[in-house]
């Protein structure tokens, strides 16, 4: 069942100097906290600290395989972490702090728990953009490992709410910045062994990576396991089935619109057809859309192109059928 009231426990704090601080506190202690960064909110724990990241993976229920995205103050702490070759060190120049994640060979003594990287010798690193984050990253003075926060396989969380309703009482407390401005995940951009690839678009335009570092390969060949488990078939999965590239509303639909909608739609994601604004505006419309009084919601379709790549990424694996 949908929990739809925030949990009693769940403690939401304002983004206060005062709070921040106490929400580091928190997190150097081994607590979770979730917090907003400029793609979605994160659920962070002390990258160094084993308990607390096997908390987050318990907390999500999140498959043991799915390696968490560790998150900086600063390039050159991550730097102490991952082995930046040319390209990323391009990479990080051009775009951070932002919404590129890179994944990069782990250095030898990385203080990183070998949790955090589920396996694999590589590790996943960003310095966010978002001043709370970076406000609360400072002050934690630790690597914070911090996926989306929300259930394993479901939207992301946008908002505080989003967050008290899936999460809240995994969390000792919830850091309030307000909705997420961009509002999909990071671009991940796997860099090594003289390659990069794309694994996961978001929300920096693989367009603009390209112009730095040249073509990206992309991730997916076929019959190989998913490098990066964001690119599981089924994720960002509302209840409700979501059915694409609608032109209208069917009987029992509501009609999520982009651009001038025809009349009758329930939402539009940017009636003036902007792909920022509508990745701002879609796990917030799908989640309010994902109501018993519908059957189905009813996607128009987004161009393929800049943030509108990261937009149908997310439609297409949420409207992939679940036989389980
Ligand atoms: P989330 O933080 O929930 O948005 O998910 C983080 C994404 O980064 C997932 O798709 C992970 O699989 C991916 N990721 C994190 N670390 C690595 C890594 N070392 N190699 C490949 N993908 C990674
Ligand atoms: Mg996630």
């Amino acid at each position: 069942m949908d929990v739809t009231h925030p949990q009693a426990d769940s403690r939401i704090l304002p983004a206060t100097p005062d709070a921040i601080a106490e929400a580091a506190a928190l997190i150097r202690h081994g607590r979770l906290v979730a917090f907003p960064t400029e793609t979605v909110y994160g659920l962070g724990a002390d990258a160094t600290n084993d308990n607390a990241v096997a908390a987050v993976f318990a907390a999500k229920d999140r498959p043991r395989f799915n390696p968490l995205i560790v998150h900086f103050a600063e390039t050159a702490a991550a730097a102490e972490a991952g082995d930046f070759d040319g390209r990323a060190t391009d990479l990080a120049r051009a775009f951070w702090p932002g919404a590129l994640t890179l994944v990069l060979p782990r250095r030898a003594g990385c203080a990183v728990s070998l949790l955090v990287s589920a396996g694999l010798d590589t590790l996943a690193v960003r310095v966010p953009s978002h001043p709370v984050a970076r406000s609360l990253l400072r002050a934690a003075g630790c690597p914070v490992a911090a996926p989306s926060a929300n259930r394993a396989g479901l939207l992301s969380p946008t908002t505080a709410a989003h967050v008290a309703e899936s999460l809240g009482g995994a969390c000792a407390a919830i850091v309030d910045g307000g909705p997420c401005p961009v509002g999909v995940e990071s671009t991940v951009v796997a860099l090594g062994g003289g390659s990069a690839a794309v694994l996961r678009p978001g929300g920096v335009p693989v367009e603009d990576i390209e112009a730095v570092v040249g073509p990206l390969a992309a991730a997916e060949a076929a019959g190989e396991r998913p490098k990066s488990p964001g690119m599981l078939e089924r994720h960002y999965a509302p209840g409700l089935p979501l059915r694409l590239n609608a032109v209208e509303a069917r009987p029992g639909e509501a009609l999520l619109a982009f651009g001038p909608g025809p009349p009758g739609a329930a939402l539009n994601l940017s009636p003036g057809g902007d792909v920022e604004e509508a990745a701002a505006n879609l796990f917030a419309m799908i989640r309010a859309l994902d109501r018993p009084r519908f059957q189905a919601i009813a996607v128009m379709p987004i161009p393929e192109e800049g943030l509108g790549r990261a937009i149908n990424d997310r439609l297409r694996r949420a409207a992939v059928h679940d036989s389980s």
